[in-house]
């Protein structure tokens, strides 16, 4: 059992792909992780149904059993699990302490890997429609849309890149933005602009995604100069209109971009030595299960290097090879 009284090598916040690779790793290196996730562990996978992507699994596997598979071997190695909101951190002293309600865990090393949550137009039936027609991943998902018409709503890089991907499977593409102008950068825009399989609803919004019980059928939209109100069948919605980072915890204490995405630098230290970052919670260019996967073991080996490297103190010292945490 995870103890609030002990301090810990290494506490790893989140349970997507970055947090339990990192934990593998951790528990393997005999880092003696403790994992901190929310009451709906598993990230972002656990609302994908088909994942074809991730190498090893020539079949594709179910999001949510290849997250219950990495949490199962992490467990293996040791790793110790803890369910709670993390409600503050203070990374200012050593040893860093972590509050979960009214605990506080308190750790040599900390890696942090608590994702980032695609931004929705809030229409209210999007969640339930992930994987029966609404998607907010073009690389995951896109396969799934061969011949099929599907609608891509956002104008910047994401949604370019996603418009121009899915022509390799879907018959018809039509971007629906806002404004009448791309926010995506010109080369990106161009590829999308050029493209004869995509056509664009300029100055237009989503006001309903239409489905029955099979999945998505369609999507109302609205045009905001003329106020005109006209639906589009359609088969799937792809959603592209960014992503928030789960960064509110740390705001003051780390360095961010002005997206709220943590910095990092030589892999996955922040500008606080001891406190790595993994994940979609620093990279909002690949955002794929397998890059978050790799950059949690870097997060690990860093982990690791550094508490090998901390000063000997009998109070916090690592106590490499017995994995015993220290009272
Ligand atoms: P983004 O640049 O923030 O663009 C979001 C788009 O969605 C904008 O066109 C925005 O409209 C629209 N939008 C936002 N909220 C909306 C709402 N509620 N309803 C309808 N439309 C809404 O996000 P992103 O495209 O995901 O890109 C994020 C970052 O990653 C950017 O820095 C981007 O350059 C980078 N990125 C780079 C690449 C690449 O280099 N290959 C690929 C992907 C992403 P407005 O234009 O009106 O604001």
């Amino acid at each position: 059992m995870a103890s609030p009284d002990l301090i810990y090598e290494t506490i790893i916040l989140g349970s997507g792909p970055a947090g339990l690779t990192a934990a593998i790793y951790a528990a393997r290196s005999r880092c003696c992780p403790i994992l901190i996730h929310g009451h709906q562990p598993g990230g972002q996978l656990t609302t994908t149904t088909a994942v074809d992507n991730y190498p090893g699994f020539p079949e594709g596997i179910d999001g949510p059993e290849l997250m219950e598979k990495m949490r199962q071997q992490a467990k293996r190695f040791g790793t110790q699990f803890v369910e709670g909101d993390v409600t503050r951190v203070d990374f200012q002293e050593r040893p860093f302490r972590v509050w979960v309600g009214e605990d506080v865990y308190r750790c040599l090393a900390l890696i942090i890997s608590t994702g980032a949550l695609p931004k929705l137009p809030g229409l209210g039936n999007e969640e339930a429609l992930y994987g029966r027609g609404v998607s907010v991943c073009a690389t995951c998902d896109g396969f799934f849309y061969r011949d099929r018409e599907v609608v891509v709503i956002g104008g910047g890089d994401t949604a370019m890149e996603e418009a121009v991907f899915l022509t390799r499977f879907a018959k018809q593409v039509t971007v629906i933005h806002r404004r009448n102008s791309l926010r995506a950068t010109p080369v990106l825009a161009d590829r999308a602009l050029t493209n004869k399989a995509i056509r664009f609803k300029w100055d237009s919004v989503l006001t309903e995604i239409i489905a029955d019980q099979s999945g998505v059928t369609g999507v109302r939209i609205r045009n905001l100069k003329t106020n005109e109100e006209s639906e589009l069948s359609c088969d799937g919605v792809f959603i592209a209109i960014g992503h928030q980072p789960n960064t509110g915890l740390f705001a003051g204490q780390l360095d961010m971009d002005d997206e709220g995405y943590i910095l990092t630098q030589n892999g996955t230290e922040t500008n606080i030595p001891g406190v790595f970052a993994a994940g979609d919670v620093q990279d909002h260019q690949f955002r794929q299960a397998v890059t978050a996967a790799g950059t949690g073991c870097m997060a690990a080996i860093q982990a690791e290097r550094f508490l090998d490297d901390l000063p000997y103190d009998p109070n916090l010292s690592c106590q490499r090879g017995v994995c015993k945490t220290r009272e």
